[in-house]
């Protein structure tokens, strides 16, 4: 059998979008599941929306994300160069064969005339496509208008009354009818293919068996199927995968929040989590286990189990993700990853302050705490800031028994160096005052925090140190007491 090899194509006109990478990530685990190839190219024939520092961009999140491909950009192969419009020459020889064989020809129509055609059609009633004007014109006036230096662009000759099927791996077989479409420009009059025509070369010169891609390709597969008879191509497999909805099961946008992977980078969502995330947005394994590593995934990938109906992005999925495999995270390698997100943030001169130990201690005390990386900000205002009682933390402070809980404690407090001794001392107070330990927690916890619930009180004491918590804890007294 022949070997498996697939490819993601992005166009660089934007950043890399969630969707966008969930495609990368299905021909990428589909390859890995098969032994097969991945080619990654770039498709950048709009040349007024493409940008290198696109190119770039998607490159790297795809990286992040942890998608390796075998072949293509940055990583070369016998099949480049892995740009379209680096790949010119090459789309020049099939254009030509097809004009020689009939199957295509030059069109002089300008801008104006094809928009006047379209008015008229549209003014009464008629499909909206090419006329075929220029389809009949004789060798000889093609070489005149040719050598009056028009520039003109190439029609793809649809043939007429031909059902073309595509047996989509994912939504079955779909049919399309070739009266539908009028004959349809391959090449620009500026000498730069269309889409619809470079991917199809590219896909046979790159060897690809299977097409892995968005639902809104759907409609340009017959186009392409067109194309691949003509020029006696054999046709790949086709797979579309569905669209991804916002939890309004309307198209996703950015309504819908972040929708580029660099934005959910930012955020401090880890790559594993979006990792499995992706893999399940429109896809699953057999059973009922969500959190799969690449292994697992890779493993249990098929097209068979990719759905039809549209995938929902669900955000608190996600951020439940994410959260388990934080857990996974030992302190110390989340403490790394949190540095950024501190040095950036308005902490970074406090937050620079504190050793090794202490800021490992912070990152204990918050790690529970935390949906995604960039928590950590508002987490870390607990220890940097100056304390604000929330409404139930006042309340929390407002009794004779708070203010009896919070000399005792400052009476007794001492400079502790592991959390162990911190809950001991707590456990002496409770017993001491005779008292629940929730009536010592919630006082103590407000006066430090200003807040009723949070970071977990003895690393919390552990990084103020003795000073700041006496400190806090008399303010508390003075403004309640
Ligand atoms: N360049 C196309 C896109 O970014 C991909 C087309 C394809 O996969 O055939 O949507």
């Amino acid at each position: 059998m022949k070997k498996i090899k697939v490819r993601f194509a992005p166009s660089p006109t934007g950043p890399l979008h969630i969707g966008g990478a969930r495609s990368a990530l299905f021909n990428y685990l589909f390859a890995a599941h098969q032994g097969g190839e991945f080619v990654v190219r770039i498709e950048d024939t709009d040349l007024e929306r493409s940008r290198r520092e696109y190119e770039e961009e998607i490159l790297e999140s795809l990286q992040w994300l942890g998608i390796q491909w075998t072949e293509g950009i940055e990583k070369g192969g016998e099949n480049g160069p892995y740009r379209q419009t680096e790949r010119l020459e090459i789309y020049q020889q099939y254009i030509q064969k097809l004009i020689e064989q009939g199957d295509a020809y030059y069109c002089f129509c300008t801008q104006e005339e094809l928009e006047h055609e379209r008015l008229q059609q549209l003014q009464s009633g008629q499909m909206q496509r090419y006329s075929g004007k220029c389809c009949g014109l004789s060798d000889e006036e093609v070489r005149q208008r040719l050598g009056s230096g028009l520039r003109p662009s190439v029609r793809f000759r649809v043939p007429a009354h031909q059902i073309y099927v595509v047996n989509d791996l994912v939504r079955g077989s779909v049919t399309f009818e070739s009266d539908n479409s009028g004959d349809f420009i391959i090449l620009k009059s500026d000498g730069i293919p269309v889409y619809n025509f470079a991917v199809v070369i590219d896909d046979v010169m790159m060897g690809i068996t299977h097409v892995i891609r968005a639902e809104e390709h759907l409609s340009n597969t017959p186009r392409q199927l067109m194309l691949y008879d003509a020029l006696n191509f054999t046709r790949p497999e086709f797979a579309h995968i569905s669209l991804i909805l916002g939890s309004d099961r309307q198209k996703m946008s950015k309504r819908h929040g972040a929708t580029s992977l660099v934005q959910y980078r930012q955020m401090g969502y880890l790559p594993e989590a979006l990792f499995n995330f992706l893999a399940l947005l429109g896809w699953s394994p057999e059973g009922e286990q969500e959190i799969l590593s690449r292994e697992e995934l890779i493993q249990a990938f098929t097209l068979e189990r990719v759905a039809k109906s549209p995938a929902v992005f669900d955000m608190d999925k996600l951020n439940w993700m994410n959260q388990q495999y934080l857990k996974q995270k030992s302190v110390s390698e989340l403490a790394e990853l949190l540095r950024p997100y501190l040095a950036a943030s308005e902490w970074s001169e406090m937050y620079s302050q504190l050793d090794q130990e202490r800021y490992c201690l912070m990152v204990q005390a918050v790690r529970d705490h935390l949906v995604c990386l960039a928590d950590i900000n508002s987490q870390a205002g607990l220890f940097f800031r100056e304390v604000e009682w929330d409404e139930e933390a006042r309340q929390a402070l407002s009794s004779e028994l708070a203010q009896t809980v919070l000399s005792a404690v400052h009476s007794d407090l001492a400079e502790f160096s592991h959390p162990e001794e911190v809950k001991t001392f707590i456990k002496g107070t409770i017993k001491k005052l005779n008292l629940k330990a929730k009536d010592v927690y919630m006082p103590l916890r407000s006066a430090l925090t200003g807040c009723t619930h949070g970071p977990e009180l003895p690393y919390l004491i552990l990084v103020l140190g003795r000073d700041e918590c006496l400190r806090r804890i008399e303010r508390a007294i003075n403004t309640f007491g």
